[in-house]
């Protein structure tokens, strides 16, 4: 197994870690980023960036790919493999790899949260075949079929919008009558005649022969229903990726991490950024500014 000592390891290469190892490294700070997948996270996924987070326009891809090359030019170590454990002394902190032991003096968790699944028959039997979480990628291979969208928040609404520029109809199924999504995303949606609302409901099973071709409607009142569809898109919430945390670090019932007003979690040598850290606001904008805040802070610790 390779040893190796740095300043500051930042586990995560989405749009948080990404940027807050920048930050750290031109303060001259050893840093190293470590990945369990695909560098970018979350924003791979975006192809029309919110404004504000560059100067020029970007799809999250390119915005994800200029970070990995700013950050390789500054000097930061990118480790490509998942972390298994994190222990925390009060030397520094142990990071272990599939192949590696890594040490260093302070930790940051930027590793973000996955979409949560439905966990009903056929989910993961259509993954790739009908069922996708990933509109932006997979809605132009539904140009004037139905789909179906499970979810009420700020997601579901604005992917229900992505796909109704390429779906015949778009269902969305919402478990409530009220969306908890913003105000301004569901007045588009009720505007868009592609879309319907299907309120008091939820989906239980997923059918199909190769290709996704139902989705089992349950009504509140106990009712169901075969919806004909090709493709079922569940946005219903984030769960953290917080396996290699340990218990030391606290987290909140759904389990994000709690950090204090200056990102750092309930042990000393530990911070947290982003979608992993209990009450992020969600936005690109808000995963840069606590990447900026957080740099900050190290950097004032380690360098003083
Ligand atoms: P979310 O806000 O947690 O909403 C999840 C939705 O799924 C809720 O409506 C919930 O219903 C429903 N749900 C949860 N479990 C379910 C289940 N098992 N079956 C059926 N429905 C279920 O998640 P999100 O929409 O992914 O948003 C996550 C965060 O990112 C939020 O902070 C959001 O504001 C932010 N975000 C922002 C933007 C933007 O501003 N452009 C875009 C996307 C996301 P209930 O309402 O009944 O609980």
């Amino acid at each position: 197994m390779s040893q190796a000592s740095f300043d500051v390891i930042v586990i995560g290469e989405g749009v948080s870690g990404l940027a807050a190892a920048g930050m750290l490294a031109s303060s001259k700070l050893n840093v190293a980023t470590m990945e369990a997948q695909l560098f970018g996270g979350l924003v791979i996924n975006v192809n029309e960036l919110e404004p504000g987070v560059q100067d020029k326009p970007a799809s999250g891809a390119e915005l994800a790919a200029e970070m990995m090359q700013a950050n390789a030019e500054a000097g930061v170590t990118s480790i490509q493999e998942p972390v298994t454990s994190l222990s925390i002394a009060d030397t520094g902190c142990t990071v272990v790899t599939e192949t590696g032991t890594h040490v260093s003096r302070h930790v940051l968790i930027a590793s973000g949260a996955r979409l949560k699944k439905l966990g009903i028959p056929g989910e993961s039997e259509y993954e790739g075949r009908g069922v996708s979480q990933c509109a932006d990628c997979d809605g132009p291979m539904y140009q004037n079929e139905d789909v179906v969208v499970v979810g009420g928040g700020d997601s579901a609404l604005q992917e229900s919008l992505v796909l109704a520029r390429y779906c015949r109809r778009v269902h969305l199924v919402h478990r409530r009558a009220e969306f908890r999504g913003a105000l301004h995303f569901l007045e588009e949606v009720r505007r868009n005649d592609k879309i319907s609302i299907v309120p008091n409901a939820t989906i239980d099973a997923i059918t199909g022969s190769q290709m996704v071709e139902k989705a089992r409607i349950r009504y509140s009142d106990g009712r169901t229903e075969e919806r004909a569809c090709a493709g079922v898109f569940a946005y219903i919430g984030l769960e953290p990726n917080v396996d290699f945390v340990p218990p030391e670090v606290k987290r909140d019932d759904r389990g994000f991490i709690i950090t204090d007003d200056q990102l750092l979690s309930s042990t000393p040598r530990v911070s947290a950024i982003g979608a992993v850290r209990s009450g992020y606001k969600g936005t690109l904008n808000d995963a840069i500014a606590e990447a900026r805040s957080a740099a900050a802070l190290i950097t004032q610790r380690l360098v003083g």
